[in-house]
């Protein structure tokens, strides 16, 4: 019994791991499944389900400074587009996700994620109209991270240059990665930044900066490789991380290397 228990968790191990060290993150959480939608607590809880490395989702600040869970700029509701920084808390509440779901705050998202055993939580934090409606988005989130004990358990990122600096100066411990694809990772370094996460059509560019990265003990994530050709020529590449919004399509793909 105890001998089948430990090929059990072996077997296990070997499905939730790959051997290249390569780790799988779901954009915007494992949404392409029954019952969940992009960045609904759903999706992140399906996430953790399937054994993957993260789970990422974007963050705005309303307009009266409730940090809330959405991809775009805007939210459509009746039928009216609202611009998530500046509309108040009470409005954005009224916006329901495709699962049915009301939209999300960072806080239920974060005591949701309290309950996750197995994904790290990658927050993207949206580029503001201000750098001071930033600070504060950064400043709450990492006080809400700090709140829960779960500082192990999060990551960064942002297209925001001044974002990935904010971040590094309130947690000089947390792993802090850039979007924008500019950047050389020579540069990064000297912010301090734990590495970059980047589109891969930057990394088909410039496939010279993941070893780059590596040699200054930077890692590479990069976004969002959802095509057997694009994850086969990045899994080649030697990447960390691949973002996708096909996690089991990845984990498959990896499995065959
Ligand atoms: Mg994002």
């Amino acid at each position: 019994m105890r001998q089948s228990l430990f090929l059990l968790s072996f077997i296990l191990l070997l499905v939730s791991t790959n051997l290249a060290g390569q780790e799988i993150i779901a954009h915007r959480g494992y949404w392409k499944t029954g019952g969940s939608a992009q960045n609904s607590i759903a999706a992140l809880v399906k996430a953790d389900s399937i054994g993957i490395f993260g789970s990422e989702v974007d963050v705005w600040l309303s307009s009266d400074g409730i940090p809330v869970i959405n991809h775009d700029a805007d939210v459509t509701l009746n039928g009216e587009k609202l611009v998530v920084q500046d509309t108040p808390f009470a409005t954005l509440r009224k916006v329901t996700l495709a699962n049915g779901e009301i939209l999300p705050t960072m806080e239920e998202y974060l005591d949701a994620f309290t309950q996750c055993k197995n994904v790290k939580l990658i927050i993207e934090f949206k580029v503001h109209k201000s750098k001071e409606r930033e600070d504060m988005l950064a400043e709450k989130v990492i006080n809400m991270v700090r709140q829960r004990n779960l500082q192990e358990k999060v990551e960064y990122i942002s297209f925001g240059i001044h974002f990935a600096q904010q971040i590094r100066n309130i947690d000089p411990q947390a792993p802090v990665y850039y979007l924008s694809g500019d950047l050389s990772p020579q540069v990064l370094a000297t912010m301090g930044l734990s590495g970059f996460d980047y589109h891969y059509n930057v990394l088909y560019k410039r496939p010279e900066w993941i070893k780059k990265a590596h040699e200054r003990g930077q890692k590479v994530n990069v976004w969002t490789v959802n095509k057997p050709d694009d994850i086969q020529k990045i899994i080649d590449l030697k990447v960390d991380f691949i973002t996708t919004d096909e996690p089991l399509l990845v984990r498959q793909i990896l499995q065959k290397q």
